[in-house]
């Protein structure tokens, strides 16, 4: 099946058949790259072409695991921050990316406050594009991240239960991965305060709803901690930060209500002290930071797989 030239928006129309193909790709190229000891990796996909990432808000990990992914592939990067574009000076998104697509780059990687923007875009751009995080609607390839991150983890996703706790209302990283998960086969529940669930949380598909921290945890084999996004509330949907740690954080206490052998993730940045504590952060149930390598691997496979789709990672390719 080709991948070749296509955008990726959103994970809800993502059949099983091309996830594995990401994974698969995924881990192909993991095996390269841990094994490669030369000066140039075994297989530049990527060579000749331009990668641009436009990021309207914050990050730190998908920005940067973009541009790594793109280089290690031996692509281009510009990096366009909008706080020093002609943003500032009135100029719409079409326009932005409109002036940006007549330059001639072939891939662009775009996270926007709104959501829908980057499906907005792929309607008027011809090259492709990949949502790098859309207001609190998707965030595609956190969710391919973390299926490939519990896959290694546990063997498949298969019949897992996946507990994701926190701001589910206002997170595009709970909504990609419910997506995702479920169509891998995950039994996926969510767990937080009332005021942070989103109204019609069934019709995503969860199979529970919990408010109770323990009993949620208690039979998960995964669990998903989430930051509370002040950023997309009016105001705070609870009491206080500290009232939110004692129930839905997770630290040296609740954590022994886990499982023998469940993991822990979180899409990052932490709030240390809120949502989950240090201790466990970087203790033995953690695979967080193997979220953030795969993060790289990932975003090589979604890249090689848009411009190299059908071949078999491993050889060289120059843009024909
Ligand atoms: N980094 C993730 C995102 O961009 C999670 C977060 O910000 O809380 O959605």
């Amino acid at each position: 099946m080709a991948w070749l030239n296509r955008s990726l928006i959103e994970t809800r129309k993502l059949g099983e058949q091309e996830i594995r193909q990401v994974l698969k790709r995924a881990g192909e190229l993991k095996k390269l790259w841990r094994g490669w000891r030369g000066t140039e990796f075994p297989h530049l996909s990527l060579r000749g072409r331009t990668v641009v990432n436009l990021f309207f808000e914050a990050s730190t990990r998908t920005r940067s695991s973009f541009e790594l992914a793109a280089r290690r592939l031996g692509a281009h990067v510009l990096n366009l921050h909008p706080e020093a574009s002609s943003v500032t000076k009135g100029e719409t998104l079409f326009d932005t990316a409109r002036n940006l697509e007549a330059m001639d780059p072939d891939l662009l990687v775009l996270r926007h406050a709104s959501a829908g923007a980057p499906y907005q875009l792929s309607k008027i751009l011809k090259i492709p594009i990949i949502n790098a995080g859309d207001g609190f609607h998707e965030h595609p390839t956190q969710a391919l991240l973390d299926l490939f991150t519990i896959e290694e983890a546990k063997g498949s996703a298969k019949g897992l239960n996946v507990l994701i706790v926190g701001d589910i209302a206002h997170s595009r990283v709970a909504r990609s991965n419910i997506y995702t998960l479920r169509t891998m086969g995950a039994r996926v529940s969510v767990c937080g305060p009332p005021s942070l669930m989103p109204p019609l949380a069934r019709e995503l598909g969860v199979a529970e709803v919990f408010h109770d921290l323990r009993k949620g945890i208690a039979d998960a084999d995964v669990v998903m901690m989430l930051r509370v996004q002040l950023e997309r509330q009016n105001q705070m949907q609870f009491p206080s930060l500290g009232e939110y740690s004692r129930f839905w954080g997770l630290n040296a206490d609740t954590v022994q209500s886990l499982k023998k052998g469940a993991i822990i993730m979180h899409p990052g940045p932490l709030n240390e002290g809120v949502e989950i504590s240090q201790e466990v952060a970087s203790g033995p149930y953690s695979v967080i930071l193997n979220q953030v390598n795969n993060g790289v691997i990932i975003r090589m496979a979604l890249m090689d797989l848009i411009f190299d789709g059908g071949s078999k990672a491993g050889g060289d390719r120059r843009r024909g």
